[in-house]
């Protein structure tokens, strides 16, 4: 049986082949750890270093800015805690939007729990966030803006450049969950006057288990650790690092470099086409998210009157998309995303998100609008 065409890279991508290749010498002849002294630590590091560059480039920082992680979650985990913990002195006060990554809104609740005070500010019908809410919400207690570069299930892209603006003109630190973002829009972590942002390998066709936190300066001046121990990644996270995954990372990076610009084009106007095809059959679908600020490969529709879950029930064996964002599809909450964007829950039980990617080409696109088609039109049929 052939399988499902992969829709949803959003939740995560394939490793691209050439990564993997760049993996393989490092799990066996070339295993060494990158802290020893000797002819195999030394290769293991000159490997990390090598890696360590490649992202920098890609984002506009310096290699000792970037500090491995076991992925964005953990890295989301540091930027907040570890800047809580850095500056109690200075403030108790973060701000986020609502919006947000679990792993930044469950850190955010776990603050709140600890005495912190959060400000989650609201978006608009689109998932922006309103920059005079947040130039209204900054006081001098707050240490802190976290608000994410783009959304992982409605694909919004935020005004990253602005919020960075008021962040450094109030002299508040500037995180930015990226995950969504890196290697799929140009991120220039100066331009943007981002301070500290999360990156994980396996939504830009490197590895799971892998991902960094970038820290503008010196990251010990900003970030108190989460994980203690030997002192890697200068003191921020403790732990042998993983050789070959972070290889594999700096692989995906060098690539990204060199396809984002051919990529964001290929893949925004093979969307276009799947919505315009969409659409033509059923006027009544709406876009959920911004209609131009948006990631290149995101498609969140609203279908009235199909269910969503039936859709991807009956399309099962030909299309793998996503009725929610991944990490909450096994609860049947409606989504927090959608909920803050005003929508009700009626919305998002007949939403769907389709994550588009490297191995979607136009046939492909065909293919997947007319079953998408004529499974609506079964459903319909079945009222
Ligand atoms: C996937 C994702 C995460 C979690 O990343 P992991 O590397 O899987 O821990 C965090 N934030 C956003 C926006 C994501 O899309």
């Amino acid at each position: 049986m052939k399988k499902p065409i992969y829709l949803d890279y959003h939740a995560t991508t394939p490793v691209d082949p050439s990564v993997l290749e760049a993996m393989l010498p490092y799990f066996s002849d070339d295993f060494g750890n990158s802290a020893s002294d000797h002819h195999y630590g030394i290769k293991a590091k000159r490997a990390i270093d090598n890696a360590r560059k490649q992202i920098a480039d890609l984002i506009n920082a310096k290699p000792d800015e970037i500090i491995f992680t076991s992925g964005a979650t953990e890295s989301d985990n540091t930027a907040l805690f570890g800047v809580a913990e850095k500056f109690k002195d200075k403030g108790d006060h973060i701000i986020t939007c609502k919006t947000e990554h679990k792993a930044v809104l469950d850190v955010c609740k776990k603050l709140e729990s600890m005495g912190k005070e959060v400000t989650y500010l609201n978006v608009d019908k689109y998932g922006v966030v309103g920059l005079d809410e947040l130039k209204d919400s900054i006081t001098e207690r707050t240490v802190l803006v976290s608000i994410m570069a783009a959304n992982n299930e409605i694909g919004t892209i935020a005004p990253l450049r602005e919020i960075g603006k008021i962040a450094r003109e109030n002299d508040v630190l500037f995180h930015t969950d990226a995950a969504q973002a890196v290697g799929h829009i140009p991120i220039d972590v100066n331009k943007m006057d981002i301070d500290l942002m999360s990156i994980s390998a396996h939504k830009m066709y490197g590895p799971k288990g892998i991902g960094a936190l970038y820290v503008k300066g010196v990251p010990k001046t900003k970030v108190n650790p989460i994980i203690y121990g030997g002192g890697h990644e200068r003191g921020i996270r403790s732990g042998t690092l993983n050789v070959p995954a972070i290889v594999g990372f700096g692989k995906a990076c060098e690539i990204a470099k060199k396809e984002l610009k051919s990529e964001y084009d290929r893949l925004s106007s093979l969307r276009d086409k799947l919505l315009d095809s969409l659409k033509k059959e059923f006027p009544e679908i709406e876009l959920n998210g911004h209609p131009t600020q948006r990631l290149p490969h995101n498609l969140n529709i609203y279908i009235p009157g199909i269910n969503s879950k039936a859709l991807q029930n009956i399309t099962k064996d030909e299309v793998s998309f996503s009725t929610g964002s991944a990490c909450t599809t096994h609860e049947t909450k409606p989504s927090h995303v959608l909920a803050a964007l005003g929508y009700d829950e009626e919305r998002s039980k007949s939403s769907i998100r389709m994550g588009l990617g490297k191995s979607i080409n136009n046939d492909e696109i065909d293919f997947i609008a007319n079953k998408i088609i004529e499974s609506v039109n079964s459903l319909k049929r079945l009222k």
